[in-house]
């Protein structure tokens, strides 16, 4: 097919698909998958061999938020039946991180339900983080406290963590339709404070929750234009006692059609496949390997995953290895100087290595 020869030679030299080439991967037949799967596997394998990153998350708040996200549980008013707590203390995450770190994962992500942290929250988080890394120096440490106020992403790398989390989720255009609390903009602002303090930013999307092939390009491409390092994909998990209890829109065949245009927009990052892969993908999810190069160990933020050791079968039965902490996730082209110098940066010409006045 000509799309997916087009897709992969953009994808093997980073070039952005168009819309209609990434919208056309969505609405390709059920006939062409195992093609499409193909294609985004050239690309994936090209850019991470058969290397399969670990993570897992350590929910440290849950439940009793006071926004309004229609697809979370944890969402004001939910009536899901989750566990409910406040923040788990600095040695209680620790030991909670270590079940995950024992199976394998590479990076741990310290999840808290609510609009945002306060600066207070930005210290327990702090603790929590250097508690884990004494113990574990080589884990890399993802925070995921929602909305950021001016300086407190600074804080969190000053403090030891790696990364940042905070999904798009969904296009602009259907943003109001999944909140009403905070804006896309909001998110996105987020995003880019993360990476302005030089935190490795991790944002993605959730597929299921009702929209539109359009809407899911859309949110592909808003995404890499914030060009995140990692893009979780997510499956609506649709929760009893939640607004999207009764979306159950996706087959497998079609959650295989949205990784693989998501890696053909976002080819050399680390893409993710994420929550309700278990019920959506079902038994294709060892074909989701060949789009995604990363996925979460165990357990979700309030609803279980797959055993960790299903997981490990999985990837092995599949070919695939799992990455160790001596590898470097992203190709080259991406790691580098997070914070540099600006100074340093403006002396050199735009586009050249030379100063200005040389
Ligand atoms: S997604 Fe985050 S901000 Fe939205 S309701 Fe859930 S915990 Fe709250």
């Amino acid at each position: 097919m000509d799309l997916l020869n087009t897709l992969v030679r953009k994808g093997l030299s980073r070039e952005l698909p168009t819309r209609e080439e990434a919208r056309a991967v969505l609405e390709t037949s059920d006939e062409d998958l195992l093609d499409v799967v193909a294609a985004g596997g050239k690309v994936r394998r090209h850019w991470f061999g058969r290397r399969v990153k670990l993570n897992y998350l350590v929910n440290l708040k849950s439940g009793l938020c006071p926004e309004d996200c229609s697809y979370c549980s944890q969402r004001l008013g939910s009536k899901a039946e989750i566990l409910k707590y406040t923040w788990l203390k600095p040695d209680e995450a620790t030991s909670a991180a270590e079940a995950g770190l024992k199976g394998g994962a590479k990076r741990v992500c310290l999840v808290a339900s609510g609009r945002g942290p306060t600066d207070r929250d930005v210290d327990r988080v702090s603790q929590t983080i250097s508690a884990i890394k004494e113990q574990h120096e080589d884990v890399e440490i993802c925070a995921c406290l929602g909305l950021l106020s001016e300086g407190q992403a600074d804080r969190l790398r000053e403090a030891g963590a790696d990364a940042y989390n905070h999904n798009l989720n969904t296009s602009e255009a259907t943003y109001g339709d999944i909140c009403t609390t905070h804006d896309f903009s909001d998110r996105q602002e987020t995003v880019r404070q993360a990476q302005g303090a030089g935190l490795s930013a991790c944002s993605g999307l959730i597929a299921g929750m009702g929209e539109r092939d359009e809407d899911l390009v859309d949110v592909a491409f808003a995404l890499r234009e914030l060009n995140p390092d990692s893009v979780p994909v997510n499956f609506l998990i649709p929760f009893e006692g939640t607004p999207l209890a009764d979306e159950w829109n996706l087959s497998p065949q079609r959650a295989l059609r949205i990784l693989a245009m998501v890696r053909f927009v976002h080819p050399d990052a680390e893409v993710r496949l994420a929550a309700g892969r278990e019920v959506h993908l079902r038994s294709l999810q060892p074909l989701a390997l060949h789009l995604a190069n990363s996925i979460f160990l165990g357990d979700y933020l309030t609803s279980e995953g797959q055993a960790g050791q299903s997981d490990l079968d999985m990837i092995a039965d599949a070919g695939f290895e799992v990455e160790g902490a001596e590898t470097t996730t992203l190709p080259e082209h991406r790691t580098g100087d997070r914070n540099p110098d600006l100074v340093a940066v403006r002396r050199r010409g735009a586009g050249t290595a030379l100063p200005p006045n040389a």
